[in-house]
């Protein structure tokens, strides 16, 4: 086997700067350890997200020029609307700004007070449009997807005896609908298999709801089924893709994901009634039927992008990076959440750094290391992210893949830092919150070390 090389060749630089060790402490210190609060040039490689930071092709670019800018029935609109109809079935198309855009159109139509909204893991902000709208999120992926060791090949999947119990406890006309992240973020970046799905779909016909997709990253979810699946291997990803949506009355997507694109998405919807209300609070908040809230350029670089990303030269490379990088910290003794997911690698901070306790927050000791010693930008998701009302199960640092952005040997530049740093563990520092905003603290509260 040759290596997997980056499927593309570079046009287009933009320069990254590093630091030096005093200037990285004096930012750290200036920002209160908090790196949502430092400036991104300050960042040498920065992993704190895959949304909507990914490098655009030449054709996207091109798009962006041939971009439509009519207020109305623009014509990169239809194009759009065509490739995305010809890529998942679903006939109506609704452009959105970014994918919670989707979320709240979706669930101020389904979603109130004594609804109950089952999904694999719901993302941080359908969780919070479900909420807004009074009703409740519940999370019933598979216990495998709830243990980091377990090396399950599809952890993202929904219990389904779970389901059925959910919806005899509540009674099906409390349920709007049933979603499946695909692939699971909020669970690791884990693929559901068609499997699941098909069996999800059937609890949903018996009790007669519609089954949603929380598709963001659909396109790494079927290359997942495509190497693991048995049955799977020799479909194209593409008529995977099809089966996916098949099974779905619609969908919610963040294009900042698999669309490729820097800000963009898409609520997609089979039902004829429920577009025409769907349509009436996207023209309410996000603007025309024909842009919601995007520009022409905009609609042009999406289309394109959700063509290249389910090329499977593309797929093999993407899923690789993030496997490699898992792959060497596991080598090197340091645990993550196995097995690597698509979009990103999660390691374990409290086994990391054992000598610090929850309360003084393992994993933003964790972050605050890797910057101080790399300029590497990684992000919490543990008690800082999610420990103001309860402790969380884990205490995890996410390092994310942007798409098509690093190639092997920034990487290996993180891999390196990583198991240096791991090397002086003992040395990372304790913090204590110095200043924290009553909810979703971890945008801007501030810390001290020590
Ligand atoms: C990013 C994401 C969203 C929200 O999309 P935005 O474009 O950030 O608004 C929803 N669900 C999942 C699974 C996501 O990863």
């Amino acid at each position: 086997m040759k290596t997997i090389i980056e499927p593309f060749r570079i046009k287009v630089v933009e320069p990254i700067r590093m630091t030096t060790r005093t200037e990285r402490e004096e930012i750290l210190r200036a920002a209160g350890y908090n790196l949502f609060l430092i400036r991104a040039e300050d960042v040498l490689i920065d992993l704190l997200t895959d949304s909507g930071t990914g490098a655009m092709s030449s054709l996207q670019w091109a798009g962006v020029m041939r971009g439509d800018e009519s207020y109305a029935g623009a014509r990169s609109w239809f194009v759009l609307r065509d490739t995305i109809r010809a890529l998942t079935g679903i006939e109506h198309v609704l452009p959105t700004h970014q994918g919670r855009a989707s979320e709240r159109i979706l669930f101020e139509l389904v979603g109130g007070p004594g609804k109950v909204v089952p999904n694999n893991n719901h993302f941080d902000t359908t969780r919070a449009n479900i909420e807004h709208t009074g009703a409740q999120a519940v999370d019933l992926v598979i216990e495998e997807g709830r243990h980091p060791t377990s090396r399950h090949p599809f952890k993202g999947n929904m219990d389904v005896a779970r389901l059925e119990a959910l919806i005899r406890e509540v009674g099906p006309e409390r349920i709007p609908l049933v979603m499946i992240t695909v692939t699971n973020n909020s669970g690791g970046g884990q693929p559901v298999s068609l499997e699941n799905l098909r069996a999800v779909r059937e609890v949903c016909d018996r009790h007669k709801l519609p089954l949603f997709l929380d598709a963001c990253r659909f396109a790494e979810n079927a290359w997942f089924i495509k190497q693991r699946e048995p049955g799977q291997g020799d479909r194209s990803v593409r008529e995977i893709v099809r089966s996916m949506f098949d099974l779905a009355d619609g969908a919610t997507i963040s294009a900042k994901k698999d669309g490729l694109v820097n800000i963009g998405g898409l609520l997609l919807l089979r039902d004829a009634e429920l577009v025409r209300r769907a349509d009436e609070l996207l023209i309410l908040t996000e603007g025309f039927i024909t842009y919601g809230g995007l520009a022409g350029r905009d609609l042009e670089a999406m289309a394109q992008g959700f063509e290249e990303v389910v090329h499977e030269d593309y797929l093999q490379y993407r899923i690789r990076s993030t496997e490699y990088l898992g792959e060497k910290l596991l080598a090197a003794g340091i645990q993550i959440v196995e097995p690597p997911g698509g979009h990103a690698i999660y390691i374990d901070a409290r086994r990391f750094c054992p000598h610090i306790p929850p309360a003084r927050f393992p994993g933003q000791a964790l972050v605050c290391g890797l910057y101080r010693h790399a300029g590497i930008r990684a992000v919490e998701i543990g008690s800082v992210m999610f420990g103001q009302k309860a402790p969380p199960p884990m205490e995890l640092v996410r390092l994310a893949i942007p798409r098509r952005v690093y190639t092997q040997s920034h990487i290996d530049y993180v891999v390196e830092a990583t198991i240096e740093l791991y090397e002086q563990r003992a040395s990372l520092r304790p913090l204590a919150i110095e200043w924290e905003p009553p909810s979703l603290r971890h945008f801007t509260c501030r810390f001290r070390e020590g």
